[in-house]
């Protein structure tokens, strides 16, 4: 589904992502660990070319992106960031229909219809005329995901979606992600969240310092890292 070849990204004189291969398949939910500033998040922005990377090659699908499809394949990818960024002057109901109505061209009453049954699906159906400042912090990370999905996309990329949230708003969030990858969607995950990357995830791909140092099953990286520099990361979070 995603293949990631020899990626490498400078900003200026540092070079932050320093040559990544690696293949996501259909349905497979990959967790990125590391510590702060290994690179996680430019990996996950260029991968939807929020960032442009300084090479390597990046194939969604059969389509290896370019500077000319940039825009047709990011629809396809979905993308929760760690805030929101939902549109504060939108209803949550306004915040699911803009893109399907204005980036796909879908009628305002096949957009709605979608979003209500997103919002039913991530419980928030009742919420669908409020405005994102009367939300919780979980509860507009649980639109945030709904409007990633009303983009019907083939990935979901997830960049520390609960990392901004009250402890006892992690749940719900991590609830409506597992939900979402046991209906088998394709997911790209960076996450402190230990106990989800175990459980959830298929595969951990571990940073640091701009390499991919691990590739492994989460029994596998949790149990017996094989790297010196996971054991002393997972000492250090564990
Ligand atoms: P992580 O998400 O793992 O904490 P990041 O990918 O955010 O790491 O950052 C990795 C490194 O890249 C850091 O040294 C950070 O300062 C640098 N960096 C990230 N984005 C930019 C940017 N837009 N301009 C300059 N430096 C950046
Ligand atoms: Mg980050």
């Amino acid at each position: 589904m995603i293949k990631i070849e020899n990626l490498k990204k400078s900003f200026g004189n540092n070079e932050v992502l320093k040559g990544i291969s690696t293949e996501i398949k259909e349905k497979e939910v990959i967790a990125v660990i590391g510590p702060s500033g290994s690179g996680k998040s430019t990996f996950l922005r260029c991968i939807n070319r929020l960032e442009e990377p300084t090479s390597g090659d990046i194939t969604v699908g059969d389509t290896l992106i370019t500077e000319k499809n940039v825009m047709k394949v990011r629809e396809n990818l979905g993308m929760v960031f760690q805030h929101f960024h939902l549109f504060p002057h939108k209803t949550v109901l306004e915040n699911l229909i803009y893109a399907p109505m204005n980036v796909k061209g879908i009628s305002k009453q096949e957009a709605t219809e979608i979003a209500d049954e997103l919002l039913r699906k991530v419980g928030l159906y009742e919420k669908r005329d409020e405005y994102p400042n009367r939300l919780s912090g979980g509860q507009k990370q649980r639109v945030a995901i709904a409007r990633a999905l009303a983009m019907n996309p083939t990935v979901m990329l997830f960049d520390e979606p609960t990392s901004a949230l009250d402890p006892e708003m992690v749940k719900e969030v991590l609830a409506v992600m597992k939900s979402l990858a046991e209906s088998g969607m394709t997911m790209i995950i960076v996450t402190h969240e230990m106990g989800f990357a175990r459980e959830v995830a298929d595969r951990i791909l571990f940073l640091d310092g701009g390499y991919l140092v691990e590739d492994a099953t989460p029994d596998e990286f949790f149990s017996s890292p094989k790297s010196a520099r996971a054991k002393d990361f997972l000492d250090k979070v564990l």
